[in-house]
């Protein structure tokens, strides 16, 4: 299965800055095919974006979404709006999201059926935080999401999902440390498993599992080379054209 190496680029850049690190990642593109990329700029500079990436392979995602069409929702984009400005991808649920905008796992199933509804490819954010990890809830916790946010979810084909433990998560600071390879890579069987359970081998077999959380250049070869990682969310590390091409690059 193809990698899919994705930027997150959150509440970061002007559209100048986002146009020119796309720029810049195009020429360093150039005669690489190893993985699919993805970058989900903020929402000022989708169309741009957009724009600058036709004709590469970069494609075009954003970073969340409300789930009805249009009405009084002030702040908020749709499904709709966001296929109309050429996004092929969505995150739903970022722990960001989760934590700072309490979105819960039965809002974000709206959110699920909404973006699939309208041709978007849902990426589909989960992951336990430090104090659920030490408590060993780590699978319960993974598996209540799965089964709360794919509720009557039948395109998985559409789905992919990242694992992300909150806390590897750098949030700007580069000293966080990601998940081991092996803790990572057991995650991910776990997820697959679940996911077994609710299609079944075939099509969660085919499903993309992202790992994000601290990935950089430094360690992302070591996770992408295990077993069920088939890919990464990039945060801080994906904010500059190198540090993100050379993530790029590991993903063989
Ligand atoms: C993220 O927030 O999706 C993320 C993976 O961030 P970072 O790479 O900075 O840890």
């Amino acid at each position: 299965m193809k990698k899919l190496i994705a930027a997150n680029w959150k509440m970061n850049k002007t559209v100048d800055d986002a146009i020119s690190t796309i720029k810049e990642l195009k020429v360093l593109l150039k005669d690489h095919q190893e993985a699919d990329v993805l970058i989900c700029p903020p929402y000022t500079s989708l169309m741009a974006a957009g724009s600058e990436m036709k004709g590469s392979i970069i494609k075009l995602g954003a970073q969340n979404m409300h789930h009805e069409e249009s009405g009084a929702f002030t702040g908020e984009i749709s499904a709709l709006m966001l296929k109309n400005a050429s996004c092929e991808y969505v995150l739903i649920g970022h722990s960001e999201r989760r934590e700072f905008f309490n979105e819960d796992n039965e809002f974000l199933n709206k959110k699920m059926h909404a973006a699939l509804k309208h041709g978007l490819k849902p990426i589909l954010c989960i992951g336990e935080t430090l104090d659920q990890r030490q408590k060993n809830e780590t699978e319960d916790v993974l598996e209540t999401q799965l089964l709360a946010c794919l509720r009557d979810v039948t395109e998985i084909e559409k789905v992919t999902i990242a694992y992300e433990p909150v806390w590897a998560i750098s949030r700007g600071n580069t000293n966080t440390k990601p998940a081991t390879k092996n803790d990572a890579e057991a995650a991910h069987l776990f997820i697959r498993e679940i996911l077994k359970g609710i299609y079944d081998e075939a099509k969660a077999k085919k499903v993309r599992i992202l790992y994000g959380g601290s990935m950089k250049p430094e360690n992302a070869k070591e996770l992408l080379e295990m077993p069920n990682i088939n890919g990464g969310l990039v945060g801080n590390a994906s904010l500059s054209a190198k540090s993100f091409f050379e993530i790029i690059k590991s993903a063989r």
